[in-house]
């Protein structure tokens, strides 16, 4: 067994665990980063697929997340914007195809007040939450008791306003049933990203991608430690105690003073903590879990679409395929779309053979911008729902109940262990800003108990 003894120890080299790494690294701490998969970056990736890059996990990010725009800034990252020019297209309840421009769907005048109506509802709501308390809303007990389901036909008896509005969430961000999760976690979504109005802005949500990838982020990151980041090294057990911290791997075992646990709630269970950790924290990860949405890129020889006329932004609440994207490369001259399935339609697209996969999702392609959609050079699905060390896209939140009781305890250090990653956050929650937040956190928690123990 090799022994390694450092100051600090970090379990996962996502954007949280490597930006408290150089954090602590910066402020003149020893660190060390072990990572299971044998490359960083965590959920966000980057792979050359058939001659085109492409990134298969986290890659936009919007004009608020300024945890992550000062960290470009200061890693010397380039960025550019989602294109968009040109109109939009919606596929209603009704089967139809409408184009259309501006932020208002084309549907009919009674849909619209609805959606602006529930709108309204969910900004004010989430004015009056805290992102890093959301137990602490007003209507907390409330609104964590009710699906967010039910909470929309309580408010609106127009079908396909509900559905419109269920899906930015339900889809658009947890990956999840609009009646698997709370009225109080889609609060708690919006007030984390500034208001429910954000979230539904795909010119403020998908704003800007990083040149050459939001994986440069943790690559750029990881450069600046070096042989500090150790890969192929996956951490099984964690032994702890107020005098520090052992992380336990296959032939490895390093000790430290500190931890910072870097990895995905849904994953502690995979960690063994000796001695258990205090119950209150093991019942809270029994209550989160990880959503499911499969991101389908298709690569073309030009982007057709702009052509027409069409910014290749394309959303239906009516298809498998429920929202469309350019998502063409910094420079690139081909084309590439990229789209989302989430939760119980990813199930049933994931139960298709292969080839069946493909012609079904590229009919609803064909649906939104015409033929020539349908027939890509390339067609890439994502696969991060077998990945062992994630388990689903895009990120994790609570059972019904589980966030107004637990979740302000997500952050709370454990004797020397402390935690870090985007699925915690307050602001940036399930997004690399948050990931980024947490490792700043997680880092400043550290650095003032060490200062205090001397
Ligand atoms: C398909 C998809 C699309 C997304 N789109 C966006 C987007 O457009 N914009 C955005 O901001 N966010 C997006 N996200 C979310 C974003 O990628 C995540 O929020 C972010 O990567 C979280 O960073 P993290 O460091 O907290 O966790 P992770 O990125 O999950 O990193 C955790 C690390 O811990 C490692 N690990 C796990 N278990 C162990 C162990 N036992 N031992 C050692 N290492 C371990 C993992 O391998 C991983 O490297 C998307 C995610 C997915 C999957």
């Amino acid at each position: 067994m090799n022994e390694i003894e450092t100051e600090v120890v970090v379990v996962g080299a996502g954007p949280a665990g490597l930006t408290a790494a150089n954090e602590l690294s910066d402020a003149g701490h020893e660190v060390l980063v072990l990572e299971a998969r044998d490359r960083v970056g965590g959920r966000t990736r980057s792979d050359v697929i058939n001659g085109t890059r492409l990134e298969i996990g986290g890659q936009w990010f919007s004009p608020g997340q300024d945890a992550l725009i000062d960290l470009l800034a200061a890693l010397d990252l380039k960025t550019f914007s989602r294109f968009r020019d040109g109109d939009s297209v919606y596929v209603g309840q009704d089967g139809e195809t409408r184009r259309y421009r501006g932020d208002d769907l084309p549907v009919a005048e009674r849909t619209l007040a609805a959606v602006g109506l529930l709108t309204a509802r969910l900004d004010e709501l989430a004015a009056q939450a805290d992102p890093d308390d959301p137990g602490a809303h007003p209507l907390a007990r409330e609104l964590d008791a009710l699906t967010f389901e039910a909470w929309l036909r309580a408010q609106c008896d127009d079908a396909e306003a509900r559905t419109v509005i269920g899906l930015f969430l339900a889809g658009g961000m947890f990956g999840k049933p609009a009646h698997s999760f709370s009225a109080l976690s889609a609060v708690h979504m919006a007030a984390t990203a500034g208001s429910f109005s954000n979230l539904v802005d795909e010119n403020d949500v998908l704003d800007k991608r990083v040149v050459g990838g939001m994986v440069q982020v943790s690559v750029r990151l990881a450069e600046r430690l070096g042989d500090r980041v150790l890969l192929n090294t996956p951490v099984h057990a964690v032994d702890w105690s107020e005098a520090g911290v052992a992380a336990v791997s296959d032939g490895t075992t390093v000790r430290a003073r500190r931890a910072v646990i870097a990895v995905p709630p849904n994953l502690y269970s995979c960690l063994r903590f000796r001695p258990a950790l205090p119950g209150r924290r093991m019942q809270a990860a029994q209550h989160v879990s990880i959503g499911q949405v499969l991101k389908v890129q298709t690569v073309y020889e030009r982007p057709f679409w702009r052509e027409r006329g069409l910014a290749g932004t394309c959303f239906s609440p009516s298809l498998l395929v429920q929202e469309i994207y350019d998502n063409t490369g910094h420079g690139d001259e081909n084309g590439v779309l990229c789209a989302f399935i989430s939760d119980e339609k990813a199930d049933a697209v994931l139960d298709l053979d292969e080839a069946s996969r493909r012609e079904r999702v590229l009919e609803d392609f064909a649906t939104c911008l015409g033929p020539e959609a349908a027939r890509p050079l390339t067609f890439h699905v994502s696969d991060w729902e077998s990945d062992e060390w994630v388990r689903g896209a895009y990120g994790t939140s609570f059972d019904i109940g589980g966030l107004s009781r637990y979740g302000r305890h997500q952050t709370t250090p454990v004797g020397p262990l402390h935690w870090a990653c985007a699925d915690i956050a307050g602001l940036g929650y399930i997004h690399v800003d948050g990931a980024v937040r947490q490792g700043r956190r997680a880092a400043a928690e550290i650095r003032e108990a060490l200062a205090r123990r001397g």
